[in-house]
């Protein structure tokens, strides 16, 4: 893969995300680090070093990520690599449970403010950012799209009543994540006949603010299939959904 490839990574100022950025940089890849918060931005673009560019962007605020897009356009003209990454486990605040965060959430009681608030990040936001950067995508070489999601938004898995994380499935964090699948279903059923290359992945269970740092995974651990399918090249699959290592997860 040619090491001049730019990228964009939504919510990359901690997490997953800044993790991602950092090995793609160390791969040669020039990064947007995108935050939706600057100045927290250029804090981690300027920990990870030169190849990483903070970038202003909330995926809920279409003025934000029309900016970004025209940024990059101006930049480069291009973009070749599209981490969709951002998201939330819960309106709530960071006094909550990881239980409360996002499992005990019942159908029959959950706040609807905050179901919304949830999806507008992790479904809405992957549409929005999706939209605004396809005509960058279109202009890059060997462009793939990442979208980063969980097992947890797995409907088959959760159909079946013995996968071990069904008790935590509920309207808020897990359905948004079932959402933001099917919403890469169509993103991949539109290019699949386009070169743009689309997959879904899922981290680990990680330790970082989405779970108040209950994951038993570190950054690293958590992170690599995120990287693995990010660095994959022009021959690499699209339309998968995969943990690490290239493991399937059923839709
Ligand atoms: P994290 O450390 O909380 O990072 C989430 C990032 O998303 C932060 O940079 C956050 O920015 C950003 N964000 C939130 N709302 C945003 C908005 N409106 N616009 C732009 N950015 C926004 O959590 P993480 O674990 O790294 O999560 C990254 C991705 O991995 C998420 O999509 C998550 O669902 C997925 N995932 C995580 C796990 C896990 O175990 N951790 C497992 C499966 C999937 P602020 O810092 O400003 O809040």
């Amino acid at each position: 893969m040619a090491t001049d490839r730019i990228a964009l990574v939504t919510g990359a100022n901690q997490g997953v995300g800044k993790q991602v950025v950092k090995e793609l940089v160390a791969n040669g890849v020039t990064v947007f680090l995108g935050s939706r918060d600057l100045a927290r931005g250029q804090a981690a673009a300027s920990e990870i070093g030169d190849g990483a560019i903070a970038i202003q962007i909330d995926v809920t605020d279409g003025d934000s990520i029309a900016a970004a897009a025209a940024r990059i356009d101006e930049q480069f003209g291009r973009l070749d690599l599209l981490v969709n990454n951002a998201g939330i486990s819960s309106a709530g605040g960071p006094d909550r449970t990881p239980e409360e965060s996002v499992g005990s959430a019942k159908l029959s009681t959950a706040s609807l403010d905050e179901i919304r608030a949830v999806w507008e990040v992790n479904v809405f936001g992957v549409v929005a950012v999706y939209q605004a950067m396809l005509p960058l995508l279109k202009k890059g070489v060997d462009a793939r799209i990442v979208n980063v999601s969980s097992g947890v938004g797995s409907l088959a898995s959760n159909a079946d009543p013995s996968f071990a994380f069904r008790s935590f499935y509920g309207p808020v964090y897990p359905a948004s994540k079932a959402a933001e699948n099917a919403m890469v279903l169509a993103m991949m059923i539109e290019l699949e006949s386009t070169d743009i290359k689309v997959n879904l992945v899922s981290p680990g269970y990680t330790s970082t603010a989405l779970n108040n740092f209950a994951g038993t995974e570190s950054i690293e651990e958590g992170s690599r299939e995120v990287v693995r399918v990010a660095l994959l090249g022009p021959d690499g699959p699209t339309g998968t959904f995969t943990r690490w290592e290239n493991s399937t997860i059923p839709w």
